[in-house]
């Protein structure tokens, strides 16, 4: 049976040298007689897988010495939870920008756990059409920190730049974005992503946090959500999620074998490019996102017929096309084109594409 073109928004494709690799590293890893799905966290070939890891992560995204990287389990969403409960401690409040589904689930979180938190900025009533202007002056000078979600999965919407919050510190949502171009690591306080996008598969969630953030949490807090506990274990309080770090390993030596994230975002710029260049030439598919707010991860576009939507997406996953069908609340199309993804995928759904606009006039 031969590969499809995975077009999911995650969890998604991962690179064929990687599953490859995994594959023949299966049964036995190195001399160790087992897989790494078996090996005890604390032997000496998993401790050196993960201190590869976070060695290689370090160096893909230069994160500066003062960060710790942290590989954690619950997902992103369980993020949602432990940003508020590790940092809000520092001033008692925090300010959230909602540009989608997931940043507000972010600030509902936040609120449901107590906090003085508000809404600072959102796109929601152009329906997350793109990112909100964001200024300064919108945010309270005394917020603990400013949430933002880098890049809006479900809208197709990414930052252009990164805010300026003056002195308060920023955390972002990387999930969707991280590892597809270089980012400024210094410019934020804290980053954290769900692995399943970009990096692994499911059950790891990276956070990459600034040291002068550890250390706000209240005596109560849950344990397996205090950063400062995981950091002082070396992600390893308790059962790190060892065989998705394995894979991020490969993902991230593959990154490099690659050329680093510079050469990572020409090639993924030139595939989000052969997407956008065609839906900017016609008339039949529509782009909602504004251009200064396109994501070079996740494409949006209707044809404006929720019937003929329909009908694409179930031609096109019976083409090899898989998964591109718009996220269950907003409808439409979507082609998440992360790194894993060949430049091909993309220039062979173009070309359905145009097929399918041939074949299925506009009444
Ligand atoms: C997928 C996604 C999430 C949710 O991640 P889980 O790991 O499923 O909790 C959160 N934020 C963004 C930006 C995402 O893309």
């Amino acid at each position: 049976m031969n590969r499809v073109y995975n077009f999911s928004a995650g969890p998604s494709m991962l690179p064929v040298p990687v599953l490859e690799k995994a594959a023949a590293e299966m049964l036995c890893y190195g001399n160790s007689g087992m897989s790494v799905m078996e090996m005890s966290h604390r032997s000496p070939d998993y401790e050196a897988i993960i201190t590869d890891a976070e060695k290689l992560l370090r160096q893909l995204m230069n994160i500066p010495d003062n960060y710790k990287v942290l590989f954690l389990q619950g997902g992103a969403s369980t993020q949602f939870a432990a940003v508020p409960l590790n940092l809000i401690g520092r001033t008692g409040k925090a300010d959230y920008v909602v540009s989608g589904q997931f940043s507000g689930k972010a600030f509902k979180e936040a609120q449901k756990l107590g906090f003085d938190v508000v809404c600072a900025a959102t796109s929601k009533e152009d329906n997350f059409t793109h990112i909100p202007t964001l200024t300064r002056d919108m945010f309270r000078p005394d917020a603990a920190y400013v949430h933002v979600c880098y890049n809006n999965t479900i809208y197709g919407t990414k930052y252009a730049a990164v805010p300026d919050t003056g002195d308060i510190p920023l955390v972002a949502d990387m999930s969707s974005c991280i590892l597809s171009e270089p980012v400024d690591v210094s410019r934020f306080a804290v980053i954290y992503a769900g692995a399943q996008k970009n990096m692994a598969p499911a059950g790891l969630t990276v956070v990459i946090v600034r040291e002068d953030m550890l250390g706000y949490a209240k005596e109560e807090m849950p344990t397996m959500l205090d950063w400062k506990v995981m950091a002082d274990n070396g992600s390893m309080y308790n059962t790190p999620p060892c065989y998705c770090i394995y894979i991020a390993k490969l993902v991230y030596e593959w990154i490099l074998s690659l050329g680093g994230l510079e050469a990572m975002e020409k090639i993924n710029r030139k595939k989000a490019d052969t997407l956008y260049n065609y839906l900017d030439s016609q008339n039949y598919y529509v782009a909602p996102v504004l251009k200064d707010s396109r994501s070079m991860m996740n494409v949006t576009f209707v044809t404006g017929d929720p019937d003929l939507d329909k009908k694409f997406a179930a031609e096109a996953s019976a083409a090899g096309f898989k998964n591109i069908k718009g996220h269950r609340s907003v409808g439409g199309m979507r082609a998440s084109i992360y790194n894993a993804m060949p430049q091909e995928g993309v220039e062979k759904l173009v070309e359905f594409m145009k097929a399918f606009a041939a074949a299925n006039p506009k009444t």
